[in-house]
């Protein structure tokens, strides 16, 4: 589930230059999941008539994954490790929450924290969503629920915790 991570895979990674044209990261890392002789069925979020005919044509492709493919893999592995704890992909399969914490907004607030450096943004969009009423995340009562729906397997309860904590210091 979630080859792509959301569509994250399908923008350039880290170091590589943002004007970099993107897509170019779709293949290997469906091809990654399809080769694994473990897993049955690929779960791919497709939202045009071209994403499904691309997808279909990289499913028919049964080669083994190049040389080159395979040093991608390596490369996206090693760039997105730190970020394995936050990669939230905004599914909500985690929701309702019983106390209504907007769990995917927040953690958005901390990846552009964390992983885009928009320090000033992250605060200024954690209070104002205090200030209107909206729940913020301090009103998780650490429950658990989340956590059993979530698919990234994210320990949403401390990333709760070090949210309020980091934004309202
Ligand atoms: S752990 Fe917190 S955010 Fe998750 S469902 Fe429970 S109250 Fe909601
Ligand atoms: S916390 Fe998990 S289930 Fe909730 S939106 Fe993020 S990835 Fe999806």
């Amino acid at each position: 589930m979630s080859p792509l991570v959301g569509g994250r895979l399908n923008q350039p990674l880290p170091s590589q230059d943002t004007e970099q044209k993107s897509g170019l990261q779709i293949e290997p890392a469906l091809r990654f999941v399809f080769n694994n002789p473990y897993i049955d069925v690929v779960l791919s979020g497709m939202s045009t008539t071209d994403m499904l005919l691309q997808n279909v044509a990289i499913a028919s492709n049964e080669q083994d994954m190049t040389k080159q493919e395979e040093k991608y893999i390596n490369q996206v592995t090693q760039e997105f490790a730190y970020l394995k704890e936050i990669y939230c992909t905004g599914c909500n399969y985690c929701l309702p929450c019983p106390n209504q914490v907007n769990i995917s907004h927040l953690m958005l607030m901390l990846q552009f924290y964390e992983v885009y450096g928009l320090k000033e943004v992250a605060k200024n969009r954690y209070r104002l969503l205090a200030r209107t009423d909206k729940k913020d995340a301090s009103a998780c009562t650490q429950c658990g629920l989340c956590e059993e729906r979530c698919p990234q397997t994210l320990s949403i309860c401390k990333q709760l915790k070090k949210i309020h904590r980091i934004f309202t210091e």
